[in-house]
């Protein structure tokens, strides 16, 4: 959009005075673009300039950020579930101190230095938001999705949480308390989802692939065995 007029900086004078005034005509189109941080505004600047020059394709930058936040990101948080699932004096230490328990596994680093891990458990369900801006465990769960950093989310979770859970199709029985956990700079959540049932045979490897990234940040349940991966379906011999 904006990188059309840009592009066409070459084209007439009036073709270039007309995109001007038609900027001015629409300042409050800016304002949409407020919400960015300032490192958010400036990678897209940049992005802009480098895809003008011809440099490098948005396509494949999107391939590789949809790969961080959706599968490499969130697979060290999976696997830091999949271990208190089924190691009771792991997940006693990540309850106690969850920014020790997961540094013990590797999983530290910047956005990552404070960590609370919040247990759901049959009558209460976590989700956490950053209501100020993006605040998020980058360690163990990549970059934030879109949505996560969207003002949508990030004020309607607070004021109708199960509305908005609703939405993300995950829909929880009256009685289930919901807690919303407001992540800030200084500290950061991880939702422990709940074991799902039939997963007593599973190893820890094939628990970690029922771990979803919303289920980390308490927009989904973990997955149920049916609904994991072909290689989980073929372990089982019975
Ligand atoms: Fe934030």
């Amino acid at each position: 959009m904006s990188g059309h007029s840009h592009a066409d900086d070459s084209h007439s004078h009036v073709r270039h005075d007309h995109e001007h005034s038609h900027d001015h005509g629409h300042s409050h189109d800016h304002e949409h673009d407020n919400h960015f941080e300032p490192i958010e505004a400036r990678v897209r600047a940049l992005e802009t300039i480098l895809t003008e020059k011809g440099l490098i394709d948005p396509a494949a930058i999107d391939v590789i950020v949809d790969t961080y936040q959706n599968e490499i990101g969130p697979r060290n948080g999976a696997s830091v579930v999949a271990k208190a699932w089924t190691d009771p004096e792991f997940a006693a230490w990540l309850a106690d101190d969850a920014t020790a328990a997961i540094d013990s596994l590797g999983f530290m680093g910047r956005q990552g230095e404070h960590m609370r891990a919040v247990f759901n458990t049959p009558e209460v369900h976590n989700v956490v938001v950053c209501t100020l801006c993006s605040c998020y465990p980058w360690p163990v769960l990549g970059l934030p999705p879109v949505w996560y950093k969207s003002p949508p989310y990030r004020s309607r979770v607070v004021l109708e949480p199960r509305a908005v859970l609703a939405e993300f199709g995950l829909e929880l029985p009256d009685d289930v308390q919901v807690k919303v956990w407001d992540s800030t700079a200084e500290l950061r959540y991880l939702v422990i989802p709940m074991r799902p049932d039939g997963t007593e045979d599973m190893t820890v490897e094939q628990l970690a692939r029922l771990v979803s990234r919303d289920s980390m940040i308490g927009t989904a349940q973990a997955l149920n065995p049916g609904a994991a991966t072909d290689s989980v379906a073929a372990g089982s011999a019975t």
